[in-house]
C-alpha cells in the first residue's frame, strides 16, 4: 500500500516499458514488507540531468539504469565504484550525500557460477560479442580468476577499442580480442564460453553463435552460459546440453543483478526466490 511514508525506487530508460525490473523489485518489496515502491521512469536523453536532480529533490532512495543512460549518467554522479568504472557503465544508483553508482551486472553474472566447485585458474574464458554486456562479463571472469579471457567480435575497430579500454581500467584482465574466423583455434581448452551477442534471441530462436561440432569439441567440463533469457533455453544452450556441458541462461543474471541492487538500497537480504518466480510468472514459464 502506498502511504505518506512510502519511499521511492525505480528504473530509468528510454523506452523503459519493456523493463521487467518493476515486477521483480515490487515482488521483493512485498515479500520483505518494506514501505517502498519501485516505478518505471521513461527519461529522454536530453532530460537526464533534470531527471536526476529532480530525483534528489524528491528524495528518491535509488534507481536502476537501462539503455540509453548506462554510460551517459556517469559524469553526473558524485561517486562511481571501481567495477563500474572498469565496465564503463552504471546500472545501479543510490543517494549518499550525492548520487553514487555501481554496476551489479558482473555480480549477477557471477552468482550462478559461484555455486559450482571449480578451479577457475584452469578455466580460460571465451566471450562471444564485445558490446555492453560483454564488458560486465570480462570484469566477472577477471574476478573469478580465469587465466585468460578471449573476446570474439565481428568489427575489428570496435574490438581494438574494446581491448584498449581495458588497458587503462582499474582492472587489468589478461584479455585478447579475436575475429569469428579465429574461433575454432580458441575452443579446445576453453572452460567457460559465454554468448553475449543477441544471436538466438526471440524471434530468431533457431540461431546459435556456435554450431554443434564446435560445442562437441569443447572440453568435457566446459560451461556454456547464454546471457539471453528469451527463449529459455536458447538453441546454443540446447546444443550445449546435448554435448554434455553445464549450462546457464540469462535469467539468473537478471535476477541476481536486481538482488544486488536491492541489497544496496535496503541493506536487507534480498528474497531471491520471490524475484526469480515473479519473472518466471511474467514470462509464463
Ligand atoms: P550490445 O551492446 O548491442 O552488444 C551486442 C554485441 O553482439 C556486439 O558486440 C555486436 O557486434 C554483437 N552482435 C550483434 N549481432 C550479432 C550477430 N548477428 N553476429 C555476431 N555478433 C553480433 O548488447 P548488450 O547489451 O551487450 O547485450 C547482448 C546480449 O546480452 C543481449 O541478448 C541482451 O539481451 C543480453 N543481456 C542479458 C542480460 C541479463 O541480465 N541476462 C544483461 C545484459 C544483456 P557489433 O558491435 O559488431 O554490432
Amino acid at each position: 500500500m502506498i502511504k505518506g511514508t512510502t519511499q521511492l525506487l525505480g528504473v530509468i530508460g528510454y523506452p523503459v516499458k519493456h523493463s521487467m525490473s518493476p515486477i521483480m523489485h515490487n515482488a521483493a518489496i512485498a515479500t520483505l514488507g518494506l514501505d517502498y515502491a519501485y516505478l518505471p521512469f521513461p527519461i529522454a536523453p536530453d532530460q537526464l540531468k533534470t531527471a536526476i536532480d529532480g530525483f534528489a529533490a524528491v528524495g528518491l532512495k535509488g534507481f536502476n539504469i537501462t539503455i540509453p543512460h548506462k554510460q551517459t549518467i556517469m559524469p553526473l554522479l558524485a561517486n562511481i565504484s571501481d567495477v563500474a568504472q572498469a565496465i564503463g557503465a552504471v546500472n545501479t544508483v543510490w543517494w549518499n550525500d550525492g548520487w553514487c553508482g555501481t554496476n551489479t551486472d558482473a555480480a549477477g553474472f557471477l552468482a550462478p557460477l559461484q555455486t559450482l566447485e571449480r578451479d577457475w585458474s584452469q578455466c580460460p574464458a571465451l566471450i562471444l560479442g564485445n558490446g555492453g554486456a560483454a564488458r560486465a562479463v570480462v570484469a566477472a571472469c577477471h574476478q573469478l580468476g580465469c587465466p585468460d579471457i578471449r573476446v570474439v567480435g565481428r568489427n575489428t575497430e570496435k574490438l581494438t577499442a574494446f581491448a584498449q579500454s581495458w588497458q587503462t581500467s582499474p582492472l587489468k584482465p589478461n584479455l585478447a580480442v579475436h575475429t569469428w574466423e579465429q574461433l575454432d583455434d580458441l575452443l579446445p581448452d576453453v572452460g567457460l564460453v559465454v554468448n553475449s551477442t543477441p544471436v538466438g534471441m526471440a524471434p530468431e530462436t533457431d540461431a546459435s553463435p556456435l554450431n554443434e561440432t564446435q560445442l562437441n569439441g569443447l572440453p568435457e567440463q566446459a560451461i556454456a552460459y547464454d546471457l539471453i533469457y528469451t527463449p529459455r533455453p536458447t538453441q546454443f544452450l540446447r546444443q550445449a546440453a546435448r554435448a554434455g556441458l553445464v549450462t546457464f541462461d540469462g535469467l539468473e543474471m537478471l535476477v541476481q543483478q536486481g538482488a544486488a541492487a536491492l541489497e544496496i538500497w535496503t541493506q536487507q537480504s534480498p528474497p531471491v526466490s520471490t524475484m526469480r518466480q515473479s519473472l518466471l510468472d511474467h514470462l509464463g514459464q
